[in-house]
């Protein structure tokens, strides 16, 4: 993982990206320099925003594909046909991760404590094939998002093995709390097993446990044929690192913003 710092036309432009990735795949989780939550920003400034990221990562802001979020296990395949849906114009269309073969398309999830996965396949000779971005708060965690995303992007010629993975900025086991609630929705999504492997109890407060985003997600990647070190986890904890991210759990009443994690195909 390295922090790139950019400065174009006079404005400084902050992301992480991964190493690991293919040198062709440009790739960023942004942080909370900019704002692109619809909720919260008037409509200028995510325009604004969203040709920023395209300068830093040097891509067609036309084709750029961010639509809204819902909670889902939904991903879709999309291309330079689905560009500008949502930010530019109205999307027929509501999902929590893409993946496209199309040079040119740029994939964009949001996110404030939730897990932003970006992932990319590679053919033979280490050149991108395909790339995928993925919201993964934890009811799409639940649901297996990182699997579902996966398996389109096998559909699309990638095999697991040539798949890398960066799982971004989030919230860490220490900063997510949950109630019995969650503990439940687990156990009947994962089974009883995943309830031991990734929730443990809070120290000091009855009923509240904590629960390891970073890990389910990994593990759903492994299982799917990912190797291990081909996914990059970040180990950056949005809520830890409010100076630097947005984070529902770590500032006050929301609306929050939410940061932008994207990956462009080339
Ligand atoms: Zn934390």
């Amino acid at each position: 993982m390295k922090r790139e710092e950019l400065i174009k036309d006079g404005e400084r432009i902050v992301f992480y990206r991964s190493e690991i990735f293919p040198p062709d795949c440009r790739h960023g989780f942004f942080t909370s320099d900019m704002d692109f939550n619809p909720l919260r920003c008037p409509s200028d400034i995510l325009n604004q925003n969203v040709h920023k990221i395209a300068s830093a990562l040097d891509f067609d802001a036309s084709g750029f594909v961010s639509v809204k979020q819902i909670h889902s296990a939904d991903v879709r395949n999309v291309g330079k046909c689905d560009g500008g849906k949502f930010y530019f114009r109205p999307s027929d269309f509501e999902c929590d991760g893409y993946v496209t073969v199309e040079s040119g398309t740029a994939l964009g999830v949001r996110s404030a404590d939730c897990v932003p996965i970006l992932l990319c396949a590679v053919n033979g000779n280490g050149e991108t094939i395909s790339v995928s971005a993925v919201h993964a708060g934890w009811r799409g965690t639940v649901k297996k998002i990182a699997v579902a995303a996966v398996h389109r992007m096998c559909s699309v010629g990638a095999v697991p093995e040539r798949i890398f993975a960066a799982i971004g900025p989030s919230i860490c086991q220490d900063c997510f709390e949950v109630g019995g609630d969650f503990v439940q929705s687990v156990r009947e999504g994962l089974g009883e097993s995943a309830c031991l492997r990734y929730i443990v109890p809070s120290k000091d407060k009855d009923e509240k446990f904590h629960a390891d985003l970073w890990s389910m997600n990994r593990d759903q990647l492994l299982s799917c044929g990912v190797l291990p070190k081909n996914i990059d986890v970040f180990g950056i904890c949005t809520c830890c690192n409010t100076n630097e991210f947005f984070s529902h759990r770590g500032s006050g009443k929301a609306p929050h913003g939410t940061q932008i994690s994207v990956i462009v195909m080339p």
